[in-house]
């Protein structure tokens, strides 16, 4: 199937695929996520995981020397000249190379087929394999649910471990006694025993896998519903900060940005300007050329202010109506000068018709409120230093219109 089409299957296919007590997942994409996290649990756990590791290794090596002491030294130096430095160099990989990271979980198979070939000296130089080949698979049985239970190793890959160490075994079998059906009692219940734990730990392994992976998805599930969520508060929130004409800050998040601002500046001694600007005869440019004619020119004028308050760290924002804020951060009077000039160039080249207007084309007047570091403001009353700007941008209108003002300190 193609990869686009399977990522597509929505998660409830998948969910439902699981609890069918299907041990794979349907897409590729789901199988890698679910394997890149029992690799990063088993390079989590690895110190843990090798320190039991290490026990049972000793608790087998004392069973060793009750159990086989005439070849108890062969034992000891099979498992502790290949298992321990195996375990060893295991443990390096997973904790501190990105490739133990990646082969997290085969690492460890590769660990407990070695262990338990450790006991291959036991089950081929002794003369009573019925007892060896009990022994050797109770130690197999440890590995297996060690592996399991820890390292939550996934089911196939530990029934492969299984297969392979059976075959490595199968040599051994008391074939005699089995096909010969020659069975005394104690053959019977240490056979039966085994098959039980042995079914028993296979379906629980089964069980347990079958459950890991339902609720892999089910917490997928949250974190795709959560991510969403997030997104879309961001935007929600993004949207509540845009004027949707001009795509600008509005006037709620101008105050948010423009304080912080403010503050950063003032606490830098460092001078900024506040500036207000306002369309000339935009009521008539709208009776006389309709409102979405109007619209148009808003945008235009927009786009020609964010053309020349272009520094990042320049805000423009929509005050209301054809009204708009800029607040230029490290600018002096020079520099709102350069920046208000450039602006009027632009508009002025580009030129809009308005032939109700003495001037015959769009203007704008402009107020400009420049901080000068030591000047004795209230930062937290935003309201005050508008107040300023708009002060001087009276004075524009007053004065003939597409002109800047200053605000030269006398508030009328
Ligand atoms: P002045 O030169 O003194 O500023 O005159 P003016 O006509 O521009 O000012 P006035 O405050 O009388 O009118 C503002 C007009 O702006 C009225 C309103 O319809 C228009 N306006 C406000 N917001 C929008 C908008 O989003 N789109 C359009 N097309 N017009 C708008
Ligand atoms: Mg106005
Ligand atoms: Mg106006």
């Amino acid at each position: 199937m193609n990869p686009m089409i399977i990522d597509q299957i929505s998660l409830e296919d998948l969910d439902t695929h699981v609890r069918r007590g299907r041990l794979s997942f349907m897409t590729v994409s789901m199988e890698t996520a679910y394997e890149n996290q029992i690799n990063r649990e088993i390079t989590r756990n690895a110190p843990v995981i090798f320190t039991w590791g290490l026990i049972s290794m000793l608790m087998f090596i004392v069973v060793d020397y009750f159990f086989a002491p005439s070849i108890f030294n062969t034992l000891l130096l099979v498992r502790s000249s290949t298992a321990i430095p195996v375990a060893i160099a295991s443990l390096y990989l997973l904790t501190s190379t990105d490739f133990g990271a990646k082969h997290a979980e085969n690492i460890v198979c590769v660990n407990i087929f070695i262990s338990a070939l450790t006991n291959i000296p036991l089950v081929y130089s002794t003369s009573d394999r019925f007892l060896v080949f009990f022994y050797a698979s109770v130690a197999y049985i440890v590995a297996l649910f060690y592996a399991q239970g820890f390292m939550t190793l996934r089911f196939w890959k530990t029934m492969v471990i299984l297969a392979t160490g059976a075959i490595v075994y199968l040599p051994v079998l008391p074939w005699n006694i089995i096909v010969k059906a020659n069975l005394d009692r104690d053959s019977v219940i240490h056979l039966s025993s085994l098959v039980i734990i042995m079914l028993t730990g296979i379906t629980s392994l089964y069980r347990r896998e079958s459950l890991q992976r339902y609720n892999f998805i089910v917490r997928k599930q949250l974190d795709d519903k959560y991510e969403n969520l997030q997104s879309m508060a961001k935007r929600l929130e993004e949207l509540a900060d845009q004027d949707p004409l001009t795509c600008l800050f509005n006037r709620r998040a101008f105050a948010r940005v423009a304080h912080e601002a403010m503050a950063m500046s003032v606490r830098n001694g460092k001078p900024f300007a506040v500036i207000l600007c306002d369309v000339d005869f935009f009521k008539r440019y709208n009776d006389t050329y309709g409102h979405v004619a109007g619209d148009l020119v808003l945008k235009q004028v927009t786009e020609m202010m964010s053309l020349s308050m272009r520094r990042t760290v320049d805000v423009v924002a929509r005050f209301g109506g054809e009204e708009f804020i800029m607040l230029l951060p490290d600018t002096n009077m020079i520099g709102a000068e350069v920046a208000m000039k450039a602006l009027y160039e632009r508009l002025a080249l580009l030129n809009i018709e308005h032939e109700d207007s003495p001037l015959r084309r769009v203007t704008i007047s402009s107020g400009v409120y420049v901080y000068t570091p030591g000047d004795r403001i209230d930062i937290d009353n935003i309201n005050e230093i508008i107040q300023k700007a708009d002060t001087a941008l009276y004075q524009s209108k007053q004065t003939g219109r597409n002109r800047i003002t200053f605000y030269d300190g006398d508030d009328v």
